[in-house]
C-alpha cells in the first residue's frame, strides 16, 4: 500500500517542450542525453516538441488537448516555462488548464524557477536532480501575477525589474558571445556608469510591512492614467489583443490602503521565487504561494556600494544593506520616471526576461495585482 500511495501523484503520459535554442543551445542534447534515459526506464509514455520560434510554447499550450497528459515539462530556461503559462491562462477553460502540473528541467541561460524549485526541496541544482523530482511527481502551488501597462497584459511567475537589474538583464543580450561572463561584465559597466532612475513606486504592503515608504493620498493612488490594477472594468488584452481566458485579478483599489517611495531608484526588483537564475537570490524571503510578491528596492547609492551589493547576490545576503528596501506586497504600481542627469532616458521594465515596457515616456504605469495560484 505504501508503494502505491508513493506512486500514486506519479505522471504517467508527459508532454515534454524542449527549446533547442535557449541557453548553450543544448536543449535537445539534455533532453537526448539526460531526460529521456530516465523517462524510459520508469515507463512514463510523453511526447516530444520542440519549439521552431518565440511565442510556440504559448501556442502549443494555447491549443493542446490537455485530456491527453497529465503534465507539461519544459525543458528550456524560464521564458519557455513563462509561455506555458500564458498560453494555459489565455485558454477558454483556463480554470481547469491551469490544474495540469508544469515542470521545467533547466536548459537555459536563466534557470530561475528550476533552481528556487530544486533549493526549496534542499537538492543541489542539477539537471538530474530536476529530473527526478518530476518523475516523483513533487509538486507544489505557484502564485502566478498579472502585469498590465495600458491595455497589455502578461502572466509573470518570477520576477519584474526596473533599473540596474533590466538594464542588464537586457542590454547584455548584445554580449551573449561572452557566456556567463556577460552578465558580471556588465554589471560592472554599469556601475561604473551608474544610472540613477526618478519616478515613484506605489505598492499596497503584505501584513507586517505596513511602517514601508509613506502613506499615499487615495486620490493620487486611484486611476492615474486610466490605469486601474489590472481590474475587470479595464478589459486589459493579453499579448495577442485576446480578452478570453483569466481576466486577472478583479481589485477594488479604493478598498486598499496604498503606500509610496520615491526615486531615485538604481534598481526596483519584485520576486515571486528566490532566485532570478542559477546563482542570484533576488528574494531570499520569496514563497511560491503565499499570495505576496517580495520587493528589493535598490535605494540611490555611492557607486562602490552597489558593486558590494552585486557582489553578495548569490546568497541574498545584499537586502540587509540600509541602502535596501525589502518587503513583501500584495499588489504594486510602478510609475517610472527619467534618468537623473542630462540626456534622460527612460528604463527597461523587464518581466520574466522579456521587456515590458520602454519607459521612455514618463507616463507609463506598470502595476503589478495581486496573483492567482497554479496548485
Ligand atoms: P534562455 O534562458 O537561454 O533565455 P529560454 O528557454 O528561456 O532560454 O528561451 C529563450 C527564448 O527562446 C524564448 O523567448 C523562446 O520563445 C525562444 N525560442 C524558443 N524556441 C526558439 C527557436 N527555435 N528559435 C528561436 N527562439 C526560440
Ligand atoms: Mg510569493
Amino acid at each position: 500500500i505504501r508503494d502505491r500511495l508513493a506512486s500514486f501523484g506519479r505522471p504517467k503520459r508527459l508532454l515534454i517542450i524542449v527549446n533547442p535554442y535557449g541557453g548553450k543551445r543544448s536543449g535537445r542534447s539534455i533532453f537526448q542525453n539526460e531526460v529521456l534515459p530516465l523517462i524510459e526506464a520508469t515507463g512514463i509514455l510523453y511526447t516530444m516538441q520542440e519549439t521552431k520560434r518565440r511565442l510556440h510554447a504559448q501556442e502549443i499550450a494555447h491549443s493542446l488537448d490537455l485530456r491527453k497528459y497529465d503534465g507539461i515539462v519544459c525543458v528550456s530556461g524560464d521564458g519557455v516555462l513563462v509561455e506555458v503559462v500564458n498560453g494555459l491562462l489565455q485558454r477558454e477553460d483556463w480554470e481547469t488548464a491551469i490544474k495540469v502540473p508544469l515542470g521545467i528541467i533547466p536548459a537555459g541561460t536563466g534557470n530561475g524557477m528550476a533552481q528556487s524549485l530544486l533549493h526549496a526541496a534542499g537538492e543541489p541544482f542539477s539537471i538530474s536532480n530536476a529530473v527526478f523530482a518530476i518523475i516523483r511527481g513533487h509538486k507544489r502551488a505557484l502564485d502566478v501575477t498579472s502585469v498590465v501597462q495600458g491595455k497589455t497584459r502578461f502572466f509573470s511567475v518570477l520576477m519584474l525589474t526596473w533599473g540596474l537589474v533590466a538594464d542588464v538583464d537586457i542590454e547584455s543580450e548584445k554580449y551573449r558571445w561572452m557566456g556567463s561572463a556577460r552578465i558580471d561584465f556588465y554589471v560592472l559597466l554599469r556601475v561604473l556608469n551608474l544610472r540613477r532612475y526618478n519616478g515613484r513606486v506605489l505598492f499596497v504592503p503584505a501584513p507586517g510591512y505596513e511602517e514601508v515608504g509613506e502613506p499615499v493620498e487615495r486620490s493620487t493612488s486611484c486611476k492615474q492614467n486610466g490605469v486601474s490594477t489590472g481590474s475587470h472594468e479595464d478589459k486589459a488584452n493579453d499579448r495577442n489583443g485576446s480578452t478570453i481566458g483569466y481576466p486577472g485579478p478583479s481589485i477594488q483599489e479604493a478598498d486598499l490602503e496604498w503606500r509610496s517611495l520615491n526615486g531615485p531608484f538604481i534598481s526596483v526588483w519584485l520576486g515571486n521565487v528566490p532566485f532570478a537564475s542559477e546563482d542570484v537570490m533576488a528574494a531570499p524571503k520569496a514563497e511560491f504561494a503565499d499570495g505576496y510578491l517580495d520587493a528589493a528596492i535598490i535605494k540611490d547609492c555611492p557607486r562602490w556600494d552597489v558593486m558590494g551589493l552585486m557582489v553578495q547576490l548569490k546568497d541574498g545576503a545584499y537586502v540587509n544593506s540600509p541602502y535596501v528596501e525589502y518587503f513583501k506586497v500584495k499588489a504594486i504600481r510602478i510609475e517610472p520616471g527619467l534618468r537623473v542627469g542630462r540626456n534622460a532616458k527612460g528604463g527597461i521594465i523587464d518581466s520574466d526576461g522579456e521587456v515590458i515596457a520602454r519607459a521612455d515616456e514618463p507616463e507609463h504605469l506598470m502595476a503589478y495585482g495581486p496573483p492567482i495560484q497554479l496548485t
